[in-house]
């Protein structure tokens, strides 16, 4: 899968915005991809090599895929996918010339950003998997890691919930040497992102999302914006009977009384 970030804005737009509850991580992500994706040059004047890798680890539905979009519509870049099993998988046989081409594609329309999804599939501890195959995978990732002469302008993003099942090759400086962790939000970010899943809802005016966060430990954004999404459902089956089916589409006078009655 592919993207250019560009092609995001519209509808579907997504930006910093759509991220809630991660101030201090996401403030070092911009630092560590946004400026060397955008600002090439800082990094040549201080003389320091712009990250090539950086790793999210945190557990699933946290938002590592989330800000791996935001950031490649934001940065305008490029987007492009990995998925770690699947690259196993559906690929078998073709993995490392698959690798190779993403990461030349890459290349070709750098600024990029190249998101592997469940890194430790692809690069599990060597010792442990075994494998020939395996083994000839992470090799070819981590060579094509170390062959980017990049300058900032591609970056990997890794995700994993498993940090420790990776092979430590992967995490060696100039490879995916940086890394943010995403833990299960508090009380405050749960509000934020509670807020950002309901915000294009017609709502009741006593909704308080701060009670509603002290209501929900343990969620994850995943969580949070699906309740935000069954919440609609419940509102929209008040109003269902109200609706003509036999039409065959919604006059625009029910969609106006529904968002009314959805809203009381
Ligand atoms: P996995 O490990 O399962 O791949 P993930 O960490 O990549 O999970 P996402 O796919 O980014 O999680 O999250 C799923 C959805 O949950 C997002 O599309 C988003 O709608 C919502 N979400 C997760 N985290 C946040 C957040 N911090 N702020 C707002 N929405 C969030």
């Amino acid at each position: 899968a592919q993207s250019r970030g560009a092609t995001n804005h519209g509808p579907g737009i997504i930006s910093y915005e759509d991220i809630g509850g991660l101030g201090k991580e996401l403030q070092r992500i911009r630092e560590m991809i946004e400026l060397p994706l955008k600002y090439p040059a800082v990094f040549d004047r201080l003389g320091v090599e712009p990250p090539k890798g950086v790793l999210l680890y945190g557990p699933p539905g946290t938002g590592k895929t989330l800000i791996a979009r935001v950031v490649a519509a934001e940065t305008n870049a490029a987007f492009f996918v990995i998925n770690g099993p699947e690259i196993i998988n559906k690929f078998y046989g073709e993995s490392e010339s698959r690798l190779r081409s993403v990461f030349q594609e890459a290349q070709r329309q750098a600024p990029s950003i190249i998101f592997i999804d469940e890194l430790d599939a692809l690069a599990p501890k060597r010792a442990e998997s075994g494998g020939e195959v395996e083994r000839r995978i992470v090799g070819q990732l981590l060579a094509l890691m170390d062959g980017l002469a990049s300058r900032g302008q591609i970056v990997l993003i890794g995700a994993t919930n498993q940090p420790n099942a990776l092979d430590p090759a992967i995490r060696r400086p100039g490879r995916f040497d940086r890394e943010i962790a995403l833990r299960v939000p508090d009380v405050r970010g749960r509000t934020e992102i509670l807020s950002i899943h309901s915000r294009d809802a017609a709502m009741a005016n006593d909704i308080d999302f701060a009670r509603l966060a002290q209501l929900t430990p343990g969620f994850v954004g995943a969580d949070l914006e699906a309740l935000c999404r069954e919440a609609a459902m419940i509102a929209l089956r008040r109003v269902l009977p109200h609706i003509d089916y036999q039409r065959g589409y919604i006059p625009y006078e029910t969609l106006i009384n529904m968002s009314i009655t959805m809203a009381d």
